[in-house]
């Protein structure tokens, strides 16, 4: 099951409900191994998911880790949930829709009660709201989907 989270900007309100985790369809199997592989459902991008399946054909293993994960872009900063995967040495690079990057992932950094801050996983530093330059959120509910 996975987790969903509301995330808005302590200031202005900028933010969305995001969708982080695996459902119940996420099965590897049905995912990447299956004879018509569902990939390009939670993928969205067919370049990303002929290239992963690919790599799968060939014998190259998708890590254990993958599922909906929060990306941002490193230009302009707005939010995503994307499908995270690792096949060899591939991760998925998901273009920003304003066409002005590649979205990074970034992790919850806790703040305080009830905030969170977000940080970009490769260590390029934290996320700034794209409204207001504010980098502290409220988590405003938490439930799980399927
Ligand atoms: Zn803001
Ligand atoms: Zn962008």
């Amino acid at each position: 099951m996975g987790e969903m989270h509301e995330l808005r900007c302590s200031d202005c309100g900028y933010g969305n409900k995001f969708y982080l985790g695996i459902g119940m369809l996420y099965s590897s199997e049905r995912l990447f191994y299956d004879d018509r592989p569902s990939l390009n459902e939670v993928v969205q991008n067919k370049e990303i998911t002929d290239e992963a399946l690919k790599l799968i054909q060939t014998g190259s293993k998708v890590d254990d880790g993958y599922g909906k994960r929060l990306y941002a872009c490193p230009n302009d900063f707005y939010l995503f949930d994307r499908f995270y995967f690792k096949i060899g040495d591939m991760e998925p690079e998901y273009p920003c829709p304003y066409r002005d990057g590649i979205l990074k992932r970034v992790d919850f950094s806790k703040a305080g009660p009830g905030t969170t801050e977000l940080k970009f996983v490769d260590g390029t530093g934290f996320w700034k709201c794209p409204r207001c330059g504010n980098n502290s959120m409220n988590e405003l509910s938490f439930g799980n989907w399927d």
